[in-house]
């Protein structure tokens, strides 16, 4: 076993691989040629106890993947099936990733060190189990700036360059090849009940609900059988409404909403062909093979409403469905609370009667939608509402401000500004001409250096400013 040194931070808890074989699959990691060094989440590394780990103990963990200590004792590839794009798909599961380590944070949340492009499984089928330089760099890029937007994310852990030349339909071939490391708050996903409904085994629905009580949702271990199987129905309702919310807030088309990519705390993860909005665009879609806009940002409410009545159909193997029917009730709520936390979050603004806050979003949409005005210029422009009125002034769209069609709008903002927009004002993020952006053309254009010659630095600037940005909005 490595030697590391043991942090009291570092608090290690496996308790997925206790559920036995019926879940997972242990696995071997592939051995890559190279171990390049191109991303290291210092700051969650140490919430977690692992940021004294030497450079040669990060790579054996997070390249070669030596266990971590008193951690899982291999790698597990998770089994879950899943509807992607509507469609039915049992043929799927962890094909080029897999758990390898669980431990708590300082909030005693359960999180998972978990990987992508780590090599072949029994679920690869045709695939080779690896993940593009490309790709890895994009789910860092997308993971960061939804941080720092506020929304409820898997944190990007990891990224290793190794040293591979990948063939894919989507990027010039062959291309370079990384294994990403994600710290997540769950990777049990709706498809992971789905596939044991599929298997009609109630038994093993059972065991994964008293498993995700005991590891998430502990509070609702008083109540037993139906009543606990609704119960965490109910949070995974809560929580993945309030996440559409989010997305809706930050502008985020996440792209690929299928149920093996939602889980049941409700993080946003596994960032693929996402795309952040320009303007407001119901329609706008982030996968070019989203031939329908199924995913588009205006539909992803209604997707991953879909998407949680597939998990409490699962689960109605063991919950009368008139009691899990009254749990999905609550996926208007926590799509409003998500999504004024969210906008609110954004704009410093202070909350008052949910009704009147949604009426107010729903002029201020209208007015984004109907007007193009730069989305996150928008929000820069009007963080702590009447505050910035002078900064707004300045903006490049202030035209936009003038009309009367704005009017509502900043009289809204105005009846919601808070007392010391000021104080918050004076951090350096404000002082940009600029806000941080993740656009499309931007991603392309710090990948261009990398693929061309190896120069990473637009990547390092674009995350050093994310970080600025997450500053200038406090912890979430
Ligand atoms: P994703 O689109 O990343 O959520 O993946 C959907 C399914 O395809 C999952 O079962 C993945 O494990 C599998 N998959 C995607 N890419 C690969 C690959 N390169 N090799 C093996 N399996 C893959
Ligand atoms: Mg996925």
């Amino acid at each position: 076993m490595h030697c590391m040194p043991v942090s009291a931070r570092y608090r290690p808890d496996p308790l997925f691989a206790k559920l036995g074989p019926e879940f997972a699959d242990p696995v071997a990691p592939a051995r890559f040629p190279q171990h390049v060094l191109r991303w290291r989440n210092q700051r969650w590394a140490e919430r977690v106890g692992l940021g004294e780990l030497s450079a040669s103990e990060w790579e054996a963990h997070f390249a070669r993947f030596e266990p971590l200590p008193d951690n899982m004792s291999a790698p597990l590839a998770m089994r879950y099936h899943g509807h992607q794009f509507r469609t039915y798909n049992p043929d799927i599961g962890d094909g080029r990733g897999f758990l390898f380590a669980q431990l708590r944070d300082g909030d005693d949340r359960l999180l998972d060190l978990a990987t992508k492009g780590s090599g072949q499984t029994p679920y690869s089928r045709f695939g080779d189990g690896r993940l593009t330089l490309k790709g890895g760099v994009r789910e860092v890029l997308a993971a960061e700036m939804l941080e720092a937007l506020g929304v409820y994310t898997s944190k990007p852990f990891s990224l290793f360059e190794t040293g591979e030349a990948l063939t894919r339909g989507d990027e010039p071939s062959p291309t370079r090849s990384s294994v990403l490391v994600r710290l997540g708050h769950s990777h049990i996903r709706f498809g992971s009940f789905q596939r044991l409904a599929f298997l009609e085994r109630p038994d093993l629905i059972q065991v994964l609900v008293e498993h995700c009580c005991a590891a998430y949702y502990p509070q609702h271990l008083n109540l037993s059988g139906e009543a606990r199987v609704a119960a965490l129905f109910g949070e995974a309702v809560e929580a993945n409404a309030r996440l559409a919310g989010g997305w809706m807030a930050a502008g985020f088309v996440h792209g690929v909403l299928n149920t093996d990519n939602l889980n049941i705390c409700g993080e946003s993860f596994d960032y693929g062909p996402w795309r952040f909005v320009s303007v407001s665009d119901p329609t706008f879609t982030a996968a070019y093979f989203d031939e329908t806009g199924l995913y588009a940002f205006g539909r992803q409410p209604e997707a991953v409403s879909w998407a949680l009545a597939q998990l409490g159909g699962a689960l109605s193997l063991v919950c009368p469905p008139a009691l899990l029917e009254t749990q999905l009730k609550r996926f208007a709520h926590g799509y409003q609370v998500g999504l004024r936390d969210g906008v609110f979050g954004r704009l410093n603004l202070v909350e008052g009667a949910l009704d009147a806050d949604m009426a107010f979003l729903s002029d201020l949409f209208g007015w984004l939608t109907e007007t193009r005005a730069g989305w996150d210029q928008f929000f820069f422009d009007w963080y702590c509402g009447a505050a910035s009125a002078e900064r707004a002034a300045a903006s490049p769209q202030a035209q936009l401000y003038a009309d009367a069609a704005f009017t509502p709008i900043r009289a809204a903002m105005e009846t919601r500004t808070g007392s010391n927009g000021a104080a918050f004002l004076r951090h350096p993020y404000f002082q940009r001409a600029a806000p941080v952006t993740m656009l499309i053309d931007e991603v392309e254009g710090l990948w261009a250096p990398i693929a061309e010659r190896d120069d990473w630095s637009l990547f390092e600037a674009k995350l050093r400013d994310v970080a600025l940005m997450r500053d200038a909005f406090g912890p979430s």
